[in-house]
């Protein structure tokens, strides 16, 4: 699992991990030093368990609003993830043997989020000078947050290539791959100075542009 910490006047979480993360989350945010009154918003990315699974068991410590997209909003309501598409012949098969969530893992991450998201939004509200956007395509409610100076968290947009976790690839699963690729196109067209991921990363941009068609 990945988490991410952005610090400003107060700190937004994105993302909380699988499910039973909850432990672990709490204790790395007691670490860093950002209690609940630090906390002005958690935004999860995107609608699969591995970002959301954990929500759950930290929202009673939470005195924060909980953001996702309006597309990915009934996942987070009902802890169950659409049908994945994967990507390759490969994962196909693997995906046949062993799926990808658990019984029971729905029922206990289940969570009615506080603010949906379907436009950008300003996230200088929340302390943090940046904003929120939509990037569809690995989901239909998929976000990204840009920050200031540049840096990117694209979540699942792309990921590391195994045992080169700097080296981008496109994901697993999508639920359309080529709106993913106009979306983490929209993204690199806007500069960044680095690209996080949950998966990997950060990336070599040059890799990624070739990646995505961009040679400029
Ligand atoms: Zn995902
Ligand atoms: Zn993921």
């Amino acid at each position: 699992m990945r988490a991410f910490l952005v610090r400003g006047s107060r700190d937004l979480l994105v993302d909380t991990g699988t499910p039973g993360s909850g432990p672990r989350l709490r204790a790395a945010l007691a670490r860093l030093g950002t209690g609940p009154d630090r906390l002005s918003l958690v935004v999860i990315t995107h609608g699969h368990l591995d970002h959301f699974g954990g929500l759950r068991e930290i929202a009673p410590s939470l005195e924060c609003p909980v953001a996702v997209h309006r597309a990915d909003a009934d996942i987070l309501r009902t802890g169950r993830e659409p049908p994945f598409t994967p990507v390759g012949p490969l994962l196909t098969a693997l995906m046949r043997i062993a799926p990808m969530s658990r019984a029971g893992d729905a029922a206990r991450s289940a969570f009615a989020p506080d603010l949906l998201i379907d436009g950008p939004l300003d996230l200088a509200p929340y302390g943090v000078d940046g904003t929120v956007e939509s990037t569809p395509g690995h989901t239909a409610g998929s976000l990204s947050l840009f920050l200031a100076g540049g840096e990117v968290i694209i979540a699942d947009a792309l990921r590391g290539a195994i045992g080169l976790p700097r080296a981008p690839r496109w994901p697993f699963v999508v639920e359309d791959f080529d709106e993913n690729r106009r979306s983490v196109g929209r993204v690199l067209g806007r500069r960044p100075s680095r690209i996080w991921t949950s998966h990997g990363g950060p990336f070599d941009l040059d890799a990624a542009r070739r990646l995505a068609g961009r040679l400029t």
